[in-house]
């Protein structure tokens, strides 16, 4: 099989990483693999069930009867294929964000999902993102990025995003919930959110999404035939 490339972009929630990776994936023609959303979309379908997503034998009981697939549109977009639902949109709330971050950290989830996202990256050049891609699933990712910000400003980036669609949004209260999932991120026993040794931390804090995207094609280009 021909040599892939892999890109692992790693940090905690609203650093931007969907944003960057999807501009990178597009400048360099390789796949996004949003890692989070298979997540997203394992708490959905708890949740649709009633099942809670810190009832440990709950998990392990359903866990089977869930099937997911990963498909591209003609954008390139990613689109979470449910049991045959596409649930793309749904799992975009606040509430399946909490969710997801619980239902994470249990062994069985992160089992099956392991294989899922090593086997999208034997296949295609991927530009993945999530919290362990560096650390776990890929740890021989030709490049490994961790991206961040302070709490407060990816705090008000979420609001600044919610307010422009539409939507409510309360800068303290999502200020908290930020806090809330970097905390559970980080403090879980299994694959906890933290930097991998080879990794390159980009702090996007003070950088606009062009001066970030810049900066990463430049380390990329450093360690990948581009
Ligand atoms: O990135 P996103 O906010 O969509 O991720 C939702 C949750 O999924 C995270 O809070 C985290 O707990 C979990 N996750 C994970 N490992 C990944 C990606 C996401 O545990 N690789």
């Amino acid at each position: 099989m021909a040599k892939t490339y892999s890109i692992a972009i790693d940090g905690p929630a609203g650093a931007g990483k969907s944003t960057i990776a999807k501009r990178l994936a597009k400048e360099l023609g390789y796949y996004y693999v949003d890692t989070g959303a298979i997540y997203r979309t394992v708490a959905y379908f708890l949740d649709l069930l009633g099942v809670s997503p810190k009832d440990v034998d709950g998990v392990e009981r359903y866990i089977d009867e869930l099937t997911i697939n990963i498909e591209y549109d003609e954008e390139g977009l990613q689109h979470m294929i449910m049991n045959g639902m596409d649930v793309t949109n749904d799992i975009r709330t606040q509430d399946i964000s909490q969710k997801a971050s619980l239902v994470s950290a249990h062994g069985v989830v992160r089992g099956v999902l392991l294989d899922m996202q090593r086997d999208v990256a034997k296949a295609h050049n991927v530009i993945m993102d999530g919290r362990d891609i560096g650390t776990v699933v890929l740890p021989k990712a030709d490049v490994k990025i961790f991206l961040t910000a302070s709490a407060e400003v990816r705090a008000r980036r979420r609001t600044d995003e919610l307010l422009a669609k539409g939507h409510k949004a309360n800068f303290d209260q999502i200020l908290k919930e930020i806090q809330q999932r970097d905390y559970q991120d980080t403090h879980r026993e299994l694959a906890p959110l933290k930097m991998a040794r080879d990794s390159i931390k980009v702090d996007t804090s003070d950088l606009d999404i062009d001066g970030v995207v810049e900066a990463i094609l430049k380390i990329v280009s450093e360690k990948i035939p581009v």
